[in-house]
């Protein structure tokens, strides 16, 4: 067979026609429980009549419209997420990408404005924020950057969670630090709220702006709106992604007046960012999401899985490790390769992510219930038994 996609993916030979809540529907008929969730994209599941009824409503009335008019359902959007956070200010993108591209120039710019430019941007090791050239190199990883040459200048990597690094690295030439409160890609690593909160600090004394990457972990993931509420601190500028728009593509940036003053008018732009189709998606999801109980119900559901998860380590020792994240961002520490948990999950249908640092994420839908939490982790035991038996463990 000719390929005519790209080949950049390592794609499973599944193909699925159809979702419902936390299930998908093969072409064969075959159904699976869906713990990866479009990894973390899909919020509420799929097909949710309300978001459903938001998409049809809107594209029989407007698709697009250019951001030379003002977009209604944009305003809206934008003014639910200003009254649940610290921001002041909101630019819609399409992709989580897109937001680390604004989030980069918006720090950059505002030290420009300050009439002492800083271009420094520290990172940590492990991180993710996305595959255009501005984000691969502010990861910085072997993986992502090797032959895209030369890369832009002005990322600086520390060890992940290395306090001590990121006292003796931030300064008077820092421009931002830029990081994950819980690295996806990672591995399912959260950073300790107390080093949250010391970062926060730190960003402080020295001016850096403080950018918080919650492209996977916000959007009520971890039971939290978004995850540093945790820590009790804000920061200057956040992406957001994935989840906001519950499978429509949509993308933010979020920033207090004073980091996005500098945005001015020209500055940047986008053709459709923040198109009424997928604000009004948007806007629906996150008044699911903001919803009086809706969060508390994921926390509940949290602790039911994370519960079930230690049971299921304790079960299998030879497979599992351990048992980390927060809320419904949940990751398998595993002793053998995730790839081949997640392959031996197919088997027994149900949908896993891996991640590095041997990690396998399960990134359920918020509104996955109980009993579906229950099936998940029976059809995780019988993988893992299943990979337990197998011969010899393959390489990835
Ligand atoms: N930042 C984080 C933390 C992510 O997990 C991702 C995607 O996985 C991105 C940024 C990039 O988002 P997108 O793939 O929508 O461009």
């Amino acid at each position: 067979m000719i390929p005519t996609i790209l080949p950049t993916y390592n794609r499973a030979p599944l193909a699925f026609v159809r979702g419902e809540g936390s299930w998908l529907t093969a072409e064969d008929g075959r159904r699976f429980l869906d713990f990866g969730a479009g990894i973390a994209v899909n919020a509420l599941g799929h097909a949710h009549p309300a978001l459903v009824a938001a998409l049809a409503e809107q594209a029989g009335r407007l698709w697009h419209v250019s951001n030379l008019y003002r977009i209604p359902e944009q305003q809206r959007l934008a003014d639910l997420l200003v009254q649940a956070s610290f921001a002041d200010t909101v630019f819609f993108t399409n992709s989580g990408t897109e937001a680390a591209e604004l989030a980069i120039k918006m720090a950059r710019r505002y030290w420009f404005a300050q009439g002492a430019p800083r271009a420094e941007i520290l990172t940590f090791d492990g991180a993710f924020h996305g595959r255009s050239t501005g984000a691969i190199a502010a990861a910085g990883s072997e993986k992502m950057v090797k032959g895209f040459g030369p890369l832009m200048p002005g990322f600086r990597t520390l060890p992940w969670g290395d306090m001590t690094a990121l006292e003796a690295a931030i300064g008077a030439q820092t421009c931002a630090v830029m990081i994950e409160p819980i690295q996806g890609e990672g591995g399912i690593r959260p950073l300790a709220e107390a080093d949250l909160r010391r970062l926060r600090a730190l960003c402080d004394e020295s001016g850096a702006l403080l950018i918080l990457d919650e492209v996977q972990c916000g959007m009520g993931r971890t039971g939290r709106l978004f995850a540093h509420e945790w820590a009790g601190i804000t920061p200057d500028i956040m992406m957001v992604a994935k989840g906001i728009g519950g499978g429509f593509p949509l993308g933010a940036v979020l920033a207090t007046e004073r980091a996005g003053a500098a945005m001015t008018q020209g500055s940047h732009g986008s053709t459709y960012g923040g198109n009424p189709l997928a604000c009004a998606v948007g806007a629906r999801v996150m008044e699911i999401i903001t919803a009086p109980g809706f969060l508390d119900e994921v926390g509940r559901k949290a602790g039911h899985l994370r519960q079930k998860l230690e049971g299921l380590v304790a079960a299998h020792p030879a497979i599992f490790e351990a048992v980390r994240g927060q809320g419904l961002m949940l990751g398998l520490k595993c002793r053998r390769p995730p790839a081949d948990l997640v392959r031996a999950g197919h088997e027994e249908g149900i949908l896993t992510v891996p991640a590095a640092d041997e990690t396998l994420r399960l990134l359920p839908p918020l509104t996955v219930t109980g009993n579906e939490i229950d099936e998940a982790v029976a059809r995780l035991d019988r993988a893992a038994a299943a990979l337990a038996a197998a011969p010899a463990p393959s390489s990835v």
